[in-house]
């Protein structure tokens, strides 16, 4: 595997580290163990590039923790800014690239993060889908990624979605270990409400079931594209596993012991899944529960054979579902302007 025996013997980071374990970094440097929480609440409330933004430790002691305790695990391999979004690349110590996106809309920043290298939920219609899965990303990567946009742009999000790359339920430990520091306020977190993170999912009813029984009220975005089992299993393979009759009673059972209103989406290919016919099935499908849909017309993806359809079958679409009471949107594309690749079909959701 490449870079294992670097990634190996690379020291920890301080983002990897629990606030015990930095404190006995510390006192084993002879340092009060205090130090840890200082360190830890300096990183969490004010956002900072490197250890030099870190102005509440000593010089010689930001030297030494720079040599022997990074802050960072992910290092910045490049970036790209538009009207929109910013697009964020971060190399892992592994050599892996991992792509993150800050995307603006009026009045609100939110940092869209991936949670693995690659996905094995092969989406015909998405880049990295087609490209396969690598790994899972730690818990610590995940939140190198949030952190690390905020001190390198110099503007905190209010908002955290899991739609890069990767299936987030896939990789569903370390999402949640990162959520869990997102969530704590400081020094222990970085005080995001749980309900300002939102993970998107093609719909894993194991993972949705596990994720209704934490004691977390977040934001759930369901991926159904189809509201049928075959021509879902054409567009998301993995959903073979998975009919939409299990999808739709996890998120039943989510949407009851959370009381939260789930969103789908619902990526809009012309001639595949955009009939009237099949806007009535999906409309059947979420009339029972407090749920909005977002209709994503699909914007053309390299070497992926999908057409979006005219506007006319988008707005008839829309229509049959508002009549089955489900509130719905025609999502617009944030993050065009610098190219976000995968997850794009996803971000396209968020306004
Ligand atoms: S759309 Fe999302 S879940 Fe589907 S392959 Fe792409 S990254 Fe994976």
């Amino acid at each position: 595997m490449r870079g294992m025996n670097d990634s190996a013997t690379a020291p920890r980071s301080v983002t990897a580290m629990t606030e015990d374990e930095l404190a006995a970094l510390f006192k084993g440097w002879g340092e009060p163990a205090f130090r840890a929480t200082q360190l830890r609440e300096f990183l969490f409330r004010k956002g900072v590039a490197s250890y030099e933004g870190v102005t509440n430790i000593s010089k010689k002691l930001r030297e030494r923790l720079a040599a022997e305790a990074p802050l960072y695990e992910l290092a910045y391999a490049g970036g790209t800014a538009g009207d929109d979004a910013h697009k964020w690349l971060w190399k892992a110590r592994d050599g892996a690239l991992i792509e993150s996106v800050q995307i603006r809309v009026p009045g609100r920043l939110t940092s869209c993060l991936s949670s693995q290298v690659g996905c094995a939920m092969g989406c015909v219609f998405c880049a990295t889908g087609l490209s396969g899965f690598e790994r899972h990303l730690r818990a610590s990567e995940i939140l190198d990624e949030y952190l690390q946009m905020w001190g390198r742009s110099g503007e905190h999000s209010s908002h955290v979605v899991f739609m890069g790359m990767g299936e987030p339920l896939h990789n569903y430990d370390e999402v949640i270990k990162a959520i869990r520091v997102l969530n704590a306020p400081p020094p222990k977190g970085c005080g995001i409400g749980a309900r300002r993170i939102t993970i998107s999912t093609v719909g894993i009813p194991p993972g949705i079931k596990r994720l209704a029984g934490e004691q977390l009220q977040l934001e759930l975005a369901v991926s159904l594209h189809a509201p049928d089992d075959e021509t879902r299993a054409r567009l998301i393979p993995v959903s073979k596993r998975y009919p939409i009759k299990e999808v739709m009673e996890s998120v039943r059972e989510f949407s009851r012991k959370t009381r939260r209103m789930v969103t789908y989406e619902y990526v809009l290919l012309a001639g595949v899944n955009d009939s009237e016919a099949q806007a009535r099935d999906l409309g059947g499908l979420l009339q029972d529960h407090p749920c909005k849909a977002n209709l994503i017309p699909f914007n053309a993806v390299e070497g992926v054979p999908y057409k979006r359809p005219e506007l006319e079958a988008q707005e008839r679409f829309k229509a049959v579902l508002e009549r089955f009471h489900v509130p719905t949107t025609i999502r617009f594309s944030k993050g065009r302007s610098v190219d976000a690749a995968c997850g794009q079909l996803r971000r396209r959701s968020l306004a």
